[in-house]
């Protein structure tokens, strides 16, 4: 995925919105009004070689009102935020910032629950709600607890693992469901604009293969892979020693959020099929666990050193952080950390008490993070693939596939 295209054709008659500026702003975009299409942005975006009205259309269509062409943007998820486009605008309409807050607001647009509006638009609403979602599932499994034994630490008797299964299956569906909604939205937006249906993706042989290879790039490349990322859009790299590159960081984060979901996974999928129950001793080198042990330590190092920067503000792109950044990391940051503390207390020689609270803790807020993923920041992780799938796509025609 060298560069973004050129953006598909819209309609003629494109309804206008004259609240969408004014509204974008609310999830913390710059002031881009004096914003006159120079294109110096352009000009210094890494992304930007084939499509010479990339990042400044977006801030045209919010300009303008033109809400469902600005929705229906797949270029929107394509930047990494690298600041680029700040350090050369004339009118200081920072537009690095404006397109991050325009994801934000694209988010908030495909979630019909408006939850996650909530989530960015009201702060202190986001903070009080992140807070009492994570008491509400501590309070709701500690009414079901067992003893805490003293001789080991047994956490499934202090917290039922039924409980903890059932509660767990409960929020994949919900999040499932809220989330699908989100993205056939998307999906359905993007597609349309670019005139791609199931038949062009699904029909037939040379369809499949064309979409496969799109799917691989999104996936697999860019976010797995991080290649886009890495190569164009982290400016900082000659002058960050290599452990603080902000793609390392974020891929890191990445694989170790993806890591420890593919450990509970697994390790629920050996209980199901009757090969190890849940909690039962294994050594570290037990692959399931020694697989959670190292995505945590990633999740704890990705999320420490990304906190660090922000509160630094250590490059451009996280000159400025909002509630939703500060949220997202928070959690992330906690679930690592207090695995890996309970992960400790397993092996030490005595059953420390605290060990019990820690594990209560820890199963909360994990179950918070996946419960708020698609109203907040972390859902990009699904939107992102799925607009550079497009993307991708658009650089294959379909004669060729
Ligand atoms: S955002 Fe700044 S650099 Fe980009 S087109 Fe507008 S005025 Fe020019
Ligand atoms: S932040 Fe970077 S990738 Fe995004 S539009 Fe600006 S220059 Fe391009």
């Amino acid at each position: 995925m060298a560069a973004i295209p050129a953006p598909a054709d819209l309609p003629a008659a494109t309804p206008l919105d004259l609240g969408l500026y004014p509204d974008i702003q609310r999830y913390g975009a710059s002031d881009v009004s004096a914003c006159f299409s120079c294109g110096t942005c352009t000009a210094s975006c890494p992304l930007s070689q084939t499509d010479s009205t990339f990042p400044r259309r977006i801030i045209r269509y919010a300009q303008l009102g033109m809400k469902d062409a600005l929705l229906s943007s797949k270029e929107l998820w394509a930047c990494y935020q690298c600041g680029e486009c700040a350090e050369t605008c004339p009118t200081q309409a920072d537009p690095s910032e404006f397109m991050a807050a325009t994801r934000r607001y694209a988010i908030a647009s495909y979630d019909r629950t408006r939850i996650a509006r909530t989530m960015y638009t009201q702060p202190v609403l986001a903070t009080v709600l992140a807070v009492a979602v994570a008491a509400l599932f501590a309070l709701f499994m500690y009414t079901a607890h067992g003893p805490q034994s003293g001789e080991t630490l047994a956490i499934f008797e202090f917290i039922p693992e039924e409980l903890i299964h059932n509660t767990g299956i409960v929020v994949m569906i919900v999040v499932l469901l809220a989330g699908l909604a989100g993205v056939v939205s998307m999906a359905r937006a993007i597609g349309r604009r670019e005139g791609v249906g199931w038949g062009s993706v699904l029909g037939g042989r040379a369809a499949l293969a064309r979409s496969a290879r799109a799917a691989w790039s999104a996936i697999g490349r860019e976010s797995l892979g991080q290649v886009q990322f890495r190569r164009d859009c982290d400016v900082d790299q000659e002058t960050m020693p290599w452990y603080r590159q902000r793609w390392l960081l974020h891929a890191v984060t990445v694989w170790g959020f993806l890591g420890l979901l593919a450990a509970t996974v697994l390790d629920y999928g050996l209980a199901l099929l009757g090969i190890k129950a849940t909690g039962t001793p294994v050594p570290v080198w037990y692959p399931i666990r020694l697989l959670g042990t190292i995505a945590g330590l990633m999740l704890i190092y990705g999320t420490t050193m990304l906190i660090i920067d922000r509160l630094r503000a250590a490059n451009r792109s996280v000159r400025s952080s909002t509630t939703a950044d500060w949220l997202l990391l928070a959690l992330l940051w906690i679930t690592g950390v207090t695995g890996f503390v309970l992960e400790v207390a397993l092996y030490l020689p005595s059953a420390p008490i605290w060990g019990y609270w820690v594990f209560l803790f820890h199963v909360a807020v994990a179950m918070e993070l996946v419960l708020l993923a698609p109203f907040m920041k972390l859902a990009h992780a699904v939107y992102r693939p799925i607009a550079l799938f497009f993307v991708a796509l658009s650089q294959t025609p379909a004669e060729e596939g």
